[in-house]
């Protein structure tokens, strides 16, 4: 298993705060063909590509829906395959649309065209890695792992098919994999914590520079109350809010994203105070892309009750 961590400290259900004792393992599969762990994990690591569309789940509202799971099993950028933790195993998922919230880690197996079956063998041996890990650490057994169909049957999760619209491709089903799980725990499973992503060395930035690394800049100032259009082009608004946050951080004012900037940006940003709050509002009424401020929303760190308010003001 090549498991790694990028937990989803933007996603709402990391913001909600609330932990479960395990009782079982909810499997799941994305039901998209995109296998690249970057569609759904990021910023990038390094590893992971960029997601030049920004819309992980590392966010508020990812696709605007209330979710996050605990992991998620793809490719990375090289095309060999990684499991990513996205939220620590003992926090409460927003993944079953049921009580297994309550009770499941849950982890999404990112599809492809589901008739690849070299893709379809290297994910399934690193799910049951997986799950062999996460039921050693829990005191499982394989009995405790279930599909979000099974669920579904169970009466703990909505009406979703995965992952039995694709296992059975393969000549796979649940009791295969519970068996391979039992197999693996039977095995010498090694309990080491993943290593955490290293934060990639990201470029300097400046007027005139456009792509995926300035739609992360734009990301970070809206993150720090700096709400900005994000569209990935570096022009004179993304250039004026960057001199303001670097004044307000008491950096070097030359409106040039270089490594202390960055550093200071990557920072996680203060709660908001009630004006900056009134300053994204009234962002709504500038920016012609309102998904520009639905970003800056997204990507901010509310306490609740501001994050209602705010929300409240938008809809
Ligand atoms: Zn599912």
């Amino acid at each position: 298993m090549n498991l790694r961590k990028l937990i989803f400290t933007n996603n709402a259900c990391y913001m909600a705060g609330r932990t479960i004792v395990p009782k079982g393992i909810m499997v799941h599969s994305t039901g998209a063909n995109n296998p690249n762990l970057r569609r759904y994990v990021g910023p990038d690591d390094g590893l992971l590509g960029p997601n030049q569309y920004g819309n992980h789940w590392n966010q508020y509202a990812p696709d605007g829906r209330s979710v996050c799971v605990h992991g998620f099993i793809g490719k990375l950028a090289d095309g060999s395959i990684a499991t990513y933790q996205t939220l620590p195993w003992n926090h409460r998922g927003w993944h079953g649309g049921g009580d297994s919230n309550n009770t499941h880690i849950s982890f999404e197996i990112c599809e492809d065209g589901l008739a690849d079956p070299a893709y379809f063998r290297a994910v399934f041996t690193e799910a049951v890695e997986l799950c062999a890990y996460l039921c050693k650490q829990y005191g499982l057994n394989e009995t405790a792992v279930i599909c979000h169909s099974e669920g579904y049957k169970k009466g703990i999760a909505s009406n979703h098919g995965d992952v039995m619209h694709w296992f059975p491709k393969h000549g796979e089903n649940m009791d295969t994999f519970r068996a391979a799980v039992k197999k693996a725990l039977a095995g010498n499973v090694p309990l080491a914590p993943p290593p955490p992503s290293a934060p990639p060395a990201r470029p300097t930035l400046r007027k005139g520079s456009i792509g995926a690394d300035v739609l992360y800049l734009q990301q970070r100032l809206c993150a720090h109350g700096f709400p900005v259009l994000t569209d990935g082009s570096f022009g004179s608004d993304t250039e004026d809010k960057l001199r303001k946050f670097q004044t307000a951080r008491k950096l070097g004012v030359d409106g040039v994203c270089g490594p202390k900037t960055w550093a200071a940006l990557e920072a996680v940003p203060p709660s908001l105070s009630r004006e900056e709050c009134r300053a994204i509002i009234q962002a709504k009424c500038l920016f012609s892309d309102p998904a520009g401020v639905w970003a800056a929303i997204e990507t901010h760190r509310f306490a609740d009750d501001l994050y209602r308010k705010l929300a409240g003001v938008m809809k």
